[in-house]
C-alpha cells in the first residue's frame, strides 16, 4: 500500500474567504514547511481534495455560497499550490471518496 497525504479543502474560501477558518490559516506553515516537503522527499503521494460547488448543490443551503466551481474561492491557496504530478479532486459535496473528480497537475 502506498502512503498518501490528503490536503483537504485548503482553498481560498475556507482559508481567507467566505467561510474562513483560523485553524486552516494556522496549519499553513506546517503543511508548507514540514509535511509537504517530507512527502516529496519520501515519495509519498499527495492528493488535494477540494470543495468545488455547483449552484444546485444542497450543501449551499446549509453553509451559504462558498467554493463555487471555477471561482478563485475554490482554488487551492497560493501558499500550497499543488506541484506537478500531484492529484486534485474537486467535488461539490463532502463525499470526495465516493464521487471523485480527479485531475493531475
Ligand atoms: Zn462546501
Amino acid at each position: 500500500m502506498t502512503d498518501t497525504v490528503i490536503v483537504l479543502d485548503m482553498v481560498n474560501d475556507f482559508v481567507t474567504g467566505e467561510i474562513a477558518a483560523e485553524r486552516a490559516q494556522r496549519i499553513i506553515p506546517t503543511l508548507r514547511e514540514d509535511l509537504l516537503p517530507a512527502a516529496r522527499e519520501n515519495d509519498v503521494r499527495v492528493i488535494y481534495a477540494n470543495d468545488a460547488h455547483r449552484p444546485e448543490d444542497t450543501e449551499l443551503d446549509v453553509w451559504g455560497e462558498h467554493a463555487m466551481r471555477g471561482t478563485e474561492g475554490a482554488e487551492v491557496i497560493p501558499e500550497l499550490t499543488p506541484e506537478e504530478g500531484m492529484t486534485c479532486s474537486k467535488n461539490g459535496s463532502m463525499t470526495h471518496s465516493m464521487r471523485p473528480d480527479l485531475t493531475h497537475t
